[in-house]
């Protein structure tokens, strides 16, 4: 099972993050999902692949009515994103998918019809969930073509999909950055392999520091809070990306 927690509450609008698994296979990358709610209703986050949608659907509904959620909010194509789609769809045929133009017609390989994805613009934009507006905000080649992340002006809170993401030791059970030096060992060669373009990444470096950040949530590894997330957006900026390392 996952970890279940609330990262913040104000009313009816809520953000809960699946949290990655401890019991989950080691073969298999470990993954955090996001659900977004606002006055009844829910988005879920890059929900993650096949195989794990067992783990990630029967923690959320543990404590949680999943028939809130009536759409996903898709950072990129990968599998570890979005292969459970089909998933999802069987328990909600009408479900919709928000996600980049560039991948409407690759993501639909994974289930769904011509209504399941809503393709998002590259330029990004307003997405209404309930009572509050979120934004898709452009994070192309970081790592994927066509990459959002989705930011939460009222929670101030920014998901991030693969940015920030690190590979921690399964030992490591801390859902936030504790030490921030510490931590970002674990996440330097993500980076410098994975982030396509050394030219996108400081663009969003500059959108990121102008948006009021309480919390940076990526798809894998540790949340950054309060001063870690000006810190992480510092250390990204300063990275060389978009090269294979010394050992590659
Ligand atoms: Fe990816």
């Amino acid at each position: 099972m996952k970890r279940v927690v609330t990262l913040y509450e104000q009313g009816d609008h809520s953000w809960r993050v699946v949290a990655r698994d401890p019991m989950k296979a080691a073969y298999l990358i470990d993954t955090n999902e996001y659900v977004i709610e606002s006055a009844g209703v829910a988005m879920i986050t890059d929900p993650g692949g096949q195989e794990i949608f067992p783990a990630v659907f029967g923690s959320l509904s543990a404590d949680f009515d999943s028939r809130k959620i009536t759409s996903i909010f898709s950072s990129h194509q990968d599998p570890d994103v979005i292969s459970s789609l089909a998933l999802w769809l069987a328990f909600n045929p009408k479900l919709r998918c928000h996600a980049s133009w560039l991948w409407s017609q690759f993501i639909p390989h994974f289930g769904g019809d011509g209504e399941t994805i809503l393709p998002l613009p590259d330029e990004g934009g307003p997405i209404q969930l309930g009572r509050i507006t979120l934004q898709a905000v452009p994070a192309h080649y970081l790592h994927s073509s066509g990459n959002f992340h989705l930011y939460d002006p009222g929670a101030r809170i920014l998901f991030t999909g693969d940015v920030g993401a690190a590979l921690l030791p399964a030992s490591d059970p801390n859902l936030f950055v504790e030490d921030f030096d510490t931590h970002i060992r674990h996440a330097e060669g993500f980076h410098r392999r994975w982030m396509g373009s050394n030219e996108a990444k400081n663009d969003w470096c500059d959108r990121a520091s102008r948006l009021e950040i309480d919390m940076l949530c990526p798809q894998h590894g540790a949340l950054y809070r309060g001063q870690d997330v000006a810190r992480f957006i510092e250390w990204f900026r300063s990275l060389k990306v978009g090269v294979t390392g010394k050992r590659r």
